[in-house]
């Protein structure tokens, strides 16, 4: 087995080095190679994503990203600018699932601005889909209608087979998860969501052992605030997707702590930690390496089938907040600091 190890700029190099050391540890079988991409790849190549960047990740078996980007390149063309190369890595990996995890570690439940009885113990899944909706959807465009008023619309449009690939991704995590699915659509107003709860519905079917519930994105977007314990794994389509992860991801507090993966259609995928390249502290040893080895650990689960060692991961960060141990963006008055190699040390103590 391989791995791309793609870093990118600001804190990815930093953090994605911590990744590495753990990934290494717990699989010293698996073969690393990284790449240059983002602004890394701009200057290595003159292109965000430089072929034999490209090249590398279509040949290994799952990708591990860190983060891109700086305001240095904010002047040059779009084509050129770091977060192209994200953007083009998703496209022509054809990674339409995007994975992300929303977890409250009971020791950072202070964090969120939810009250900490509220989220203590919340672990959530959002599976969204990436590359349909109305993101994508003809028509789409701005005209002046036959009244002589400037309009703008998008179409809002899925297919039986979009639908049921990322229902099917949703089943399979559940299985690995809680067993338990809740599918987010509009379908009391949107015929293309009605059309998407048909197609959940049925293929619910193969999934006996899943218990599926479905809820208007109104509604969860509420309940996520009400009540997010009630969740297990959550699907749905892009557009809602995209505004009910963030919200969810937002309920935890601490960005440097949320991985997330996008897959294809095989099961091969590409983790990222959810967080940018944090230009502000990129270079002084502060940034938080969680995200980006929680990423290694879904990575061994979603993409390298080796659920165990994701456990191990998973369990040895847990076990480091336990010891009291924070980085700057996760501290609180007690606990002891640590820089980012400390962190990525104590990580590796913790597997021993
Ligand atoms: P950001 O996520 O980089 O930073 C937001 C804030 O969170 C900053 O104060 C930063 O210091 C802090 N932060 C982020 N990750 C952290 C970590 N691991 N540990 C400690 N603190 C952390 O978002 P931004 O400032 O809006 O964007 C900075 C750059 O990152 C921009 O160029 C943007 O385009 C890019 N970006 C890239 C990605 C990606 O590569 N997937 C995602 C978002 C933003």
């Amino acid at each position: 087995m391989k791995v791309a190890v793609l870093p990118g700029d600001g804190i990815g190099p930093e953090i994605m080095r911590e990744a590495q050391r753990v990934l290494q540890r717990v699989r010293p079988d698996i073969a690393t190679e990284s790449a240059p991409v983002g602004g890394a790849g701009y200057e290595a190549a003159g292109d965000p994503l430089p072929a034999a960047t490209l090249a590398l990740a279509r040949e290994c078996d799952a990708i591990l990203f860190g983060a891109v980007g700086h305001p240095r390149y904010d002047t040059l063309e779009r084509a050129l600018r770091p977060e192209q190369g994200l953007l083009r890595l998703r496209k022509e990996l054809g990674l339409f699932a995007n994975l992300r995890p929303a977890t409250v570690y009971a020791e950072l439940a202070g964090a969120s601005t939810l009250r900490p009885e509220v989220v203590a113990g919340m672990d959530i899944l959002i599976v969204r889909e990436l590359t349909g909706d109305i993101y994508f959807g003809q028509p789409r465009g701005q005209r002046v209608n036959e009244q002589g008023e400037r309009e703008g619309f998008n179409t809002m449009r899925y297919t039986e087979s979009e639908i049921r690939r990322i229902a099917r991704v949703g089943f399979e995590a559940a299985r690995k998860r809680g067993h338990r699915l809740c599918s987010v659509d509009k379908a009391n107003v949107l015929e293309t969501t009605e059309l998407w709860r048909t197609v959940v519905t049925e293929l619910g079917r193969d999934y006996p052992d899943v218990e599926l519930s479905h809820m208007y994105v109104d509604n969860a977007a509420m309940q996520l605030l009400r009540n997010p314990r009630q969740f297990d794994v959550m699907v749905t389509g892009n557009l809602f997707g995209d505004i009910l992860s963030d919200e969810a991801s937002m309920l935890t507090g601490s960005i440097g702590m949320l991985p997330s993966a996008s897959l294809d259609a095989n099961g091969k995928g590409m983790y990222e930690p959810i967080h940018g390249s944090a230009p502000d502290i990129a270079g002084k040893g502060l940034a938080n390496p969680l995200a980006a080895i929680l990423s290694a650990g879904m990575m061994l689960r979603y993409s390298l089938g080796d659920a165990a060692a994701a456990d191990r991961i998973d369990a040895a960060v847990k076990a480091v907040l336990a010891r009291g141990l924070r980085t700057a963006d996760i501290s609180e008055p007690g606990a002891t600091r640590a820089g980012t190699e400390a962190m990525g040390a104590a990580v590796l103590e913790a597997l021993q």
